[in-house]
């Protein structure tokens, strides 16, 4: 399958699940994750209209960048590291998983010294596993307004990772906590939040059945993640 006809298949089901939830196609945003894939299927991506694309390493996507040039919307979906920040200000547009407020804090700071503001998604554990990253529920609203305060930052909504469920279905419940939880910090704050980025390869139709406005979606769009190579994955920067 190439990644067109798979792109066609997904856009089908995005409209289903949009339609059996009430919401128009134009709410969800696709993000293609391009992580250990080659530049060639960010092109392609990028010539099929799909704009933005994420990545989880800054070395990686800097690499990429460097051969495509300078298109598409890139955002960063990975934990960054503080000795990273400084690099991933010029290279993403967007930073989606800010998980912490000295991270923050970092990259307000990072991007005050090259004039920028960055829109970012705080990234939320709602699992509760040991093994995610992501601010606990119960920190969530002292810390999105902590966050919203940094001159550099605007905060834009909240991002989380559904655990791996046989069933996708099972996922779903882990979406509307999410959901909710940002519909209660935002009454309670009057924080502006309008983006939900949850729902990846295996869980998409339920995240937009829950109200998500971004999917992250990697293997089902460009096929399985080759092992990763030298040339993106040497930490030189
Ligand atoms: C890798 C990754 C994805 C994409 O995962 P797939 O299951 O391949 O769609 C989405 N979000 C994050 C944060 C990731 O690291």
């Amino acid at each position: 399958m190439t990644i067109e006809s798979r792109y066609q298949e997904i856009q089908g089901r995005i409209q289903c699940a949009c339609a059996k939830s009430g919401r128009g196609i134009e709410e969800v945003l696709l993000i293609g994750v391009t992580k250990t894939h080659p530049p060639e299927s960010v092109e392609q991506a990028l010539r099929l209209g799909i704009l933005h694309l994420g990545e989880n390493k800054v070395q990686e996507a800097s690499a990429k960048k460097g051969i495509v040039g300078e298109k598409g919307v890139w955002h960063f979906i990975g934990h960054l590291q503080s000795n990273k920040v400084k690099n991933a200000v010029q290279i993403f547009d967007q930073i989606d998983s800010v998980d912490s407020l000295v991270l923050a804090q970092e990259i307000s700071k990072r991007c005050e010294m090259i004039g920028k503001r960055m829109p970012v998604l705080m990234e939320v554990n709602v699992s509760g596993e040991g093994s995610k990253f992501g601010v606990k529920p119960e920190q969530a609203a002292v810390l999105a307004e902590q966050i919203n305060g940094l001159p550099h930052l605007e905060l834009r909504g909240f991002m989380t990772m559904a655990p791996l469920m046989e069933d996708p279905m099972k996922s779903r419940p882990y979406f509307a906590q999410l959901r909710d939880l940002r519909d209660r910090i935002q009454q309670e704050t009057g924080l502006h939040l309008p983006e939900l980025s949850m729902g990846m390869s295996q869980d998409f139709e339920g995240a937009i059945e829950e109200g998500s406005t971004m999917i992250r979606l990697g293997t089902i769009l460009f096929g399985t993640r080759p092992k990763p190579t030298r040339e993106f994955f040497e930490d030189s920067i």
